[in-house]
């Protein structure tokens, strides 16, 4: 009994494991019409066992390992009589059932007969017995066989002089042993390590779906193809570049596929005969070897440099074939997994000519088209080059394969659609860089620019302050804000903001200046808000908790023209130079007090609101009136409006987080529309228990949290029963599934997540968590246009990350006296929309995708995205990995803080 070659011993056990599996079958399905010998076709089935001893070959397991033996049991073939009708599902599951590779010979004939004049052959091969090149050899042996039968006699042919398994034992010679360091085994495995050392664990593709733990090896495939002149475009530039077809097809891709998320280190695999010995040609067999081949995209070379680094690696690699592959997996180990291909996941093949065709005397044969589709890899390019009879460029067609447990048709259609256009633009300038080539289609650029984009709503330029006044106009007695034991009436609260805004005014309050509010939290603290906004001048929160350098900053920095205080306060703090108005001894007016009337323009500043920024100093977000009234009516025409048509009465919502952060303008949103403000205290705001027990007993309607606080709200029951809030606005950072599926459950309550950086004004996109089983940042709000660009400001994709930018009225107007800081992330749209003058656009800093369906999920912050030989990971990935290097681990996280440093 023989061994088994390598590439044999991997298979078995595969199947040993997976043994009813029909992953690795090798199927060809042939319609035949006409006079069918079926006896000759029995016969000459067996004179092909006979001739290629492998189609005879079992595999029993000795001491756990597989050995050869030739079973002197023929293949028969089946005949199976049936309907038209239920044919392919039979072609299907005869195509798709496994082999015991220790019993069963690894061939399989059945002869489907639908029609007396109509028969059907599956021939179905285990690819431990046969590989691509196998194909002619078989298919000509047993029509000459069958031709032979047929004429009433055995085949008449040339034994062939070498049989698989002389190969196995010629094979392990050749290689040699690994521990001789002369041996072409321990030769080539060195290349290969230097050769793959720091490869990708796992190529980054425009996956649709997250990885199942186990590949199911489903698959389907969509068409590829390459015209004639593309074809001879292509040629032309492999022959300046001393390139094969092939080769620029791989640069093609790893182009491709780095313009898609994949990084710049794109190893791909393909096979290679493996067939070393001429006398090898007519063998029936798995010789067929598997070489990975890493494409290097990094620095933005041009296409004819990319050939040459991509010729360089393939002729080096080519030097080094004959490792096995599955030696070599052995031997650099990467992390098992079965969930994916081991050191590759894109596979690249290219035929040329024909494909090998079967026919036999007296029949009219074609190949049966057959439901059966297997992924072997998450995507698989494979082409076939054809030529016309004098050699000239005829084309390239082929299917692209995909896993369908991670891809969508749609996405991989984009792939196959994008190659031939990004190839043209690719070969058509080789002098070029490749990142100037453009993959996205016309059809894609203008759904990412326009179409998803469609936001248009109407905004009265009616300003918050006049807003609210319209308001206390028509509910005076209604209560406006409550706050612990205070409730203030919409009049009541508006002749108080007027009695101060008078104040304000008299000490020179207007639009451009500036007035600082520094009260405990409190219902005055809305009072001296809506004040400073009246007079036309913007307000700047100083928060009584911030550390007092960073208040002494803000002040310094912003130059208010005054504070806003009380007694206590400002004997505590103390502000310096600074005139404070001290709000406590303003007193509470005895009637109504008339509003100003002061102009406000609605690109005048409204607040300045500093945000922690990623480094260096705090920066302050001037927010025009503008924002704030394009955002209230985004809320007001639809969240608001739909509560209260669901509702049917006055609502109440909370405002929890620190008045100092523009969220808080969510909940005062539905004050400006007529509903109760409450202003929940610190001691009832900062504990889960009690601020649940809050807003069940108060009856509050929204309320509107961070998911890390909305996970321990649900925790002690805010949305379980009736008493739950009709409305939860989640947003200021990214929701988890878990979190997303609680508040799905909870079937009474509206939760949307809201996304937005400051510079943006509290929100720039929305999603209905109702709409989707996963979490989703969504679409822009009103009148806002987004884009996910790369590094050169193009649109990227569905399904590949980019960055966001953000256009539209919410668009701050800057940081305060930081003109450099202020052209560095509010740059100039390139994307001006029909109509439209010049605009700028906010450079978020966030990694976003978009999905098919024009909806933006979120990856994360850009920053935290450390680029590792062109793959990405994330810095606590970095971290955990060095967690056993402590020096080095704590340097990691001190990156960390300086880049996330001091965020809510
Ligand atoms: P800030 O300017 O302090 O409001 O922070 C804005 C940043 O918080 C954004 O740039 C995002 O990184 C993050 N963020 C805010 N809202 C969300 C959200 N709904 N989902 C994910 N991240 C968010
Ligand atoms: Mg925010």
């Amino acid at each position: 009994m023989a061994p088994v070659s390598y590439a044999q011993r991997r298979l078995w056990f595969l199947n040993r494991v997976n043994g009813d599996s029909g992953v690795y079958n090798c199927p060809l399905v042939v319609r035949m019409s006409g006079d069918l010998d079926r006896a000759a076709l029995a016969a000459a089935l067996v004179d092909l066992a006979d001739r290629h001893e492998v189609l005879r070959t079992v595999y029993p397991a000795v001491e756990g390992e597989p050995v050869q033996h030739v079973s002197p049991r023929p293949p028969e073939l089946e005949v199976v009589t049936c309907q038209e009708d239920g044919l392919a599902a039979m072609l299907s599951a005869a195509v798709d059932r496994g082999f015991d590779l220790t019993a069963d010979l690894p061939v399989r004939a059945t002869l489907f007969a639908p029609a007396p004049q109509e028969h059907v052959l599956a021939l179905v091969l285990h690819h431990i017995a046969c590989d691509e090149g196998s194909w002619q050899p078989l298919l000509t042996d047993l029509a000459t066989a069958y031709r032979a039968r047929a004429a009433g006699g055995p085949p008449r042919w040339q034994p062939i002089p070498v049989s698989y398994r002389d190969y196995a034992v010629w094979q392990r010679d050749l290689l040699g042993e690994e521990d001789d360091p002369a041996s072409l085994l321990s030769a080539q495995l060195s290349f290969w390590r230097e050769q793959l050392a720091g490869l990708p664990a796992e190529l980054d593709l425009p996956f649709d779906r997250s990885r199942p733990a186990t590949a199911d090896h489903r698959g389907d495939c969509v068409p590829m193809k390459l015209d004639g002149d593309l074809h001879r475009r292509l040629l032309a530039v492999a022959a300046d570049h001393g390139c094969t077809t092939f080769m620029v097809l791989q640069a093609g891709i790893a182009v491709l596929l780095s313009r898609l998320g994949a990084g710049t280190d794109i190893p791909v695999g393909t096979a290679v005969a493996g067939r070393l010995d001429d006398a090898l040609e007519g063998v029936v067999g798995f010789f067929v070897n598997t070489l990975v081949l890493r494409s290097d995209v990094s620095g933005d070379p041009t296409f004819g440099e990319l050939l040459h680094r991509v010729r360089d690696a393939d002729v080096a690699a080519l030097d080094h074939q004959d490792v096995p592959f599955e030696r070599l997996v052995e031997d650099l180990n990467p992390e098992r997994s079965l969930a994916r291909h081991p050191l590759f996941q894109v596979m690249l093949t290219l035929s040329a000519g024909e494909a090998e065709t079967f026919s036999l005397p007296g029949l009219t044969c074609a190949e049966e088209p057959l439901d059966w589709e297997v992924a072997k890899f998450d995507l698989s390019f494979d082409f076939r080059e054809h030529r016309t009879p004098d050699g000239e460029a005829a084309g390239i067609d082929g299917s692209l394969e995909y896993a369908t447990a991670l891809f969508d048709r749609a996405t991989v259609d984009h792939i196959a659609d994008a190659l031939p256009r990004l190839m043209r633009q690719l070969v058509s300038a080789p002098r070029r860089p490749v990142g100037d080539a453009d993959p996205l289609s016309a059809e894609h650029r203008h759904q990412a620019l326009v179409a998803w984009n469609d936001t248009a709503l109407p905004v009265s330029q009616t300003s918050v302050p006049e807003l609210f006044e319209a308001q206390a106009a028509r509910t005076p007695r209604a209560t406006a804000v409550v706050c612990g034991d205070t409730r203030l009436t919409f009049a009541e609260l508006n002749s108080r903001a007027n009695v101060l805004a008078r104040r304000l005014r008299d000490l020179g309050a207007g639009a451009e200046r500036l007035v600082a509010l520094a009260l405990p939290r409190s219902a005055e603290s809305v009072v001296a808000m809506l004040a400073v906004l009246k007079t036309g001048a913007a307000y700047l929160h100083v928060d009584l908790e911030y550390p007092p350098d960073r208040v002494e900053h803000m002040l310094r920095d912003a130059a208010p023209l005054a504070v806003v205080t009380d007694t206590a306060t400002a004997a505590a703090h103390g502000f310096g130079q600074l005139p404070a108005v001290l709000a406590d001894r303003i007193g509470a007016p005895s009637g109504p007090v008339a509003d100003l009337n002061c102009l406000v323009r609605p690109d005048s500043a409204a607040y300045v609101i500093y945000t922690s920024g990623s480094t260096g100093r705090p920066k302050g977000v001037v927010t025009p009136h503008s924002a704030l009234s394009n955002l209230y009516a985004f809320h007001r025409a639809g969240l608001i409006a739909r509560t209260e048509a669901s509702a049917g009465r006055r609502l109440r919502s909370a405002v929890t987080a620190s008045l100092s952060f523009d969220t808080s303008w969510e909940a005062l949103f539905w004050m400006l529309a007529g509903h109760e403000l409450h202003v929940v205290r610190d001691d009832v705001r900062r504990d889960a228990v009690a601020l649940t027990a809050y807003v069940r007993a108060v009856g509050i309607d929204v309320l509107d949290v961070t998911p890390t606080y909305a996970e321990h709200l649900l925790d002690e029951g805010l949305l379980s029963g009736t008493g739950a809030p009709l409305v939860l606005l989640l947003g200021g950072e990214a929701a988890g599934q878990s979190l997303w599926t609680r508040v799905r459950e909870a079937s009474g309550t509206l939760c949307l997540n809201l996304y937005g950086p400051t510079e943006c004004t509290l929100d720039a996109l929305w999603w209905d968590a109702a709409d989707s089983p996963h979490p989703l940042i969504g679409r822009p709000i009103g009148n806002t246009r987004v884009f996910v660009l790369d590094e050169r400001l193009r649109p990227v994709a569905p399904g590949v990350p980019g960055e966001l930018y953000v256009t539209g009225p919410g668009v701050a107007r800057g940081y305060l006296n930081r003109p450099a800081a202020t052209a560095e992330r509010f740059v100039a749209c390139p994307y001006v929309a029909e109509g439209e003058a010049g605009t700028r656009m906010y450079r978020t800093g966030d990694l976003v995708r978009w999905d098919r369906q024009g909806r933006l999920d979120y990856l994360g912050r850009v920053d935290d995205q450390v680029k590792v030989r062109g793959f990405r990971i994330e810095l606590g990935e970095v971290e955990a990995a060095l967690a056993d290097c402590p020096g080095v681990a704590q340097a990691a996280v001190a990156v960390r803080e300086d880049k996330v440093g001091g965020k809510r």
